[in-house]
C-alpha cells in the first residue's frame, strides 16, 4: 500500500474542514482535506451565515465573492400575536445593528462550500480528495501518526501526518477511533425540514423568521430567495409516527398551523420530501490526543436553535489555524498547542449550549408538552415596551460569544481573494 505524507490531514470537507484547509494553506502548511462524498449537494444543512462569519470573510478578502453567492437576508425574529391583539412582537431586531454586520445571510451550504473550495485551491499547499473516506486512524503507541483512506473506486492508501483534524461531523469516526466521548444532553424534540413554493406576489415578503406555536407543535418559516424553507418541531422520536400517518395528514397539519399555506401544501408530494434532523446536543470533554484534534460538530453537536452550527464550526477552524500554524511551520507542535485550541473554543461552545438548553426549557419543552406554547409572556412584554431590549438577542445571535478574527497570515484585501 502506498504511503504519502502531509503536514496536516483534515477528515471532512464541511464548513470546519474547508475553512481550516484554506487558512492553513495560506500559512504555507501542506494540508489535505478528505471528503467522502462526490459533492456538497445535501439539502437542509445549516445555511445560516451569521454577521461574525461575514466579517471574517471580509478580513480574508472573500467578502465580495461571498456577497455574489445566491442568498437571502434573514431579518427580525417576529412572534405573531392573536388576531386584533395589536402588532406582532419583535423579539430580536436586527435593524438596530450597525451595517454591514447587521444580518444573517441564508446561503445554500453547497454554494458556500464550493466557494471556499475554489478559494482554497488557489493555494499551492492545499489539496482536496473528494470521494475519499477516512477509514482508520493510524497510531504508534498513544500518538496518532496519520490515517488510512479508501476511495469510492476501491483504491486505498495511508497518509502520514503531524496532525489529523477530525472535522467529520456529528458522527465523527476520528472521534470514535480516538476514544473521545461526548457528554450528551437531553433534547426533547426533533426537526423536520421541507420546502414550499413562494408565490410571485410574495416577492417582497419581509425576510423575518416567523414561528407559530401551538400545544405540541412549532412551525418555523424562513424566507429564501425563491422558496420558503419550513421547519416543523415536535417530540423526539415521532418520525415513524409522522411517516406512518402519510403525506395527506402531514399536509393537513401544516395547513392547520399556517392556514395561509393551505394553497401550497400539495407541493409536499410524499413524506420523502420531509427530511428529519435528529437533533443532538453534546460536546467532548477532551478535544485532542497526541497528533489528533476534533473541531466543529465532531467536537460539539449543536441544537438548531439560533442556527449557530456552521458559524461555530468556522470559528473553531479560525482559532485552530491561528494557534497551530506557527507550531506546524516551525515543527514544534505538541499537545500543549492542541489543548490551547480546546481552551479557547470550549468556552463559547459552553455558553451557546447553555443558551440553547435554556431556550429548550423555556420555549420548546413548554410548547411541546402544551403547558405554555411560545416565548414567556415576560419576554414578549419587555420587547413590546422597551424596544431597545430587542437589540440584545439580535447582537447575541449575529456576533456570538468570542467571535474569532482572521490571523494576519491569512488576511487579504477584499476582492483580491
Ligand atoms: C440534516 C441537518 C440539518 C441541519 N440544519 C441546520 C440548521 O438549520 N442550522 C444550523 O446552524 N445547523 C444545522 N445543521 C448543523 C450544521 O450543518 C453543522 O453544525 C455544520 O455543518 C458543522 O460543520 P462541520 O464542518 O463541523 O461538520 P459537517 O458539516 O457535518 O461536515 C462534515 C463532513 O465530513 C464528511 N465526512 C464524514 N465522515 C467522513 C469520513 N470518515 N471521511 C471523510 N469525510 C467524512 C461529511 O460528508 C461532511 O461533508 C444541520 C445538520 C444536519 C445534519
Amino acid at each position: 500500500m502506498k504511503t504519502e505524507r502531509r503536514d496536516v490531514i483534515i477528515a471532512g470537507g464541511g464548513p470546519a474542514g474547508l475553512m481550516l484547509g484554506l487558512l492553513l494553506a495560506r500559512a504555507g502548511v501542506e494540508v489535505e482535506v478528505w471528503e467522502k462524498h462526490a459533492d456538497y449537494l445535501r439539502d437542509f444543512r445549516g445555511d445560516t451565515v451569521h454577521a461574525s462569519t461575514i466579517r471574517l470573510l471580509d478580513e480574508l478578502g472573500l467578502g465580495d465573492g461571498f456577497r455574489r453567492l445566491p442568498q437571502s437576508r434573514l431579518g427580525n425574529f417576529v412572534v405573531p400575536r392573536n388576531k386584533g391583539a395589536g402588532p406582532d412582537d419583535i423579539l430580536a431586531d436586527f435593524d438596530r445593528l450597525r451595517p454591514p454586520y447587521d444580518h444573517i445571510a441564508m446561503v445554500p451550504q453547497w454554494d458556500f462550500l464550493d466557494f471556499l473550495t475554489a478559494e482554497a485551491r488557489r493555494e499551492p499547499s492545499f489539496h482536496l480528495r473528494m470521494e475519499t473516506e477516512l477509514v482508520e486512524v493510524l497510531r504508534e503507541g498513544d500518538r496518532c501518526t496519520g490515517a488510512r483512506w479508501r476511495r469510492v473506486d476501491g483504491a486505498q492508501g495511508e497518509t502520514r501526518s503531524r496532525l489529523l483534524v477530525g472535522c467529520d461531523g456529528r458522527s465523527s469516526r476520528v472521534r470514535e477511533q480516538a476514544g473521545l466521548h461526548p457528554i450528551e444532553y437531553d433534547v426533547p424534540f426533533d426537526t423536520w425540514w421541507f420546502r414550499l413554493p413562494r408565490h410571485p406576489a410574495e416577492r417582497n415578503l419581509p425576510a423575518a423568521l416567523v414561528p407559530i406555536f401551538r400545544p405540541g407543535h412549532l412551525l418555523l418559516t424562513l424566507v429564501r430567495t425563491d422558496y420558503l424553507q419550513v421547519a416543523y418541531f415536535t417530540d423526539k422520536g415521532a418520525d415513524a409516527r409522522l411517516r406512518a400517518g402519510g403525506v395527506e395528514k402531514f399536509r393537513d397539519l401544516v395547513a392547520d398551523l399556517r392556514p395561509d399555506f393551505a394553497d401550497r401544501v400539495s407541493a409536499i408530494t410524499s413524506m420523502d420530501d420531509v427530511h428529519l434532523l435528529d437533533v443532538r446536543l453534546n460536546r467532548l470533554r477532551r478535544w485532542y490526543r497526541d497528533g489528533l484534534l476534533c473541531i466543529g460538530d465532531a467536537a460539539h453537536a449543536m441544537s438548531p436553535a439560533g442556527g449557530v452550527g456552521i458559524n461555530l464550526a468556522i470559528q473553531d477552524a479560525v482559532a485552530t489555524a491561528t494557534l497551530l500554524a506557527g507550531p506546524l511551520t516551525d515543527g514544534t507542535l505538541s499537545t500543549r498547542h492542541l489543548k490551547a485550541v480546546q481552551r479557547r473554543r470550549a468556552w463559547p461552545t459552553k455558553v451557546l449550549q447553555t443558551g440553547q438548553r435554556l431556550l429548550q426549557e423555556v420555549i420548546f419543552t413548554r410548547t411541546l408538552d402544551g403547558s405554555r406554547p411560545g416565548p414567556p409572556q415576560l419576554a414578549r412584554l419587555a420587547a413590546r415596551h422597551i424596544p431597545a431590549l430587542r437589540k440584545l438577542p439580535a447582537l447575541a445571535i449575529a456576533s456570538g460569544p468570542r467571535p474569532e478574527h482572521a490571523p494576519a497570515f491569512a488576511r487579504r484585501p477584499n476582492g483580491v481573494g
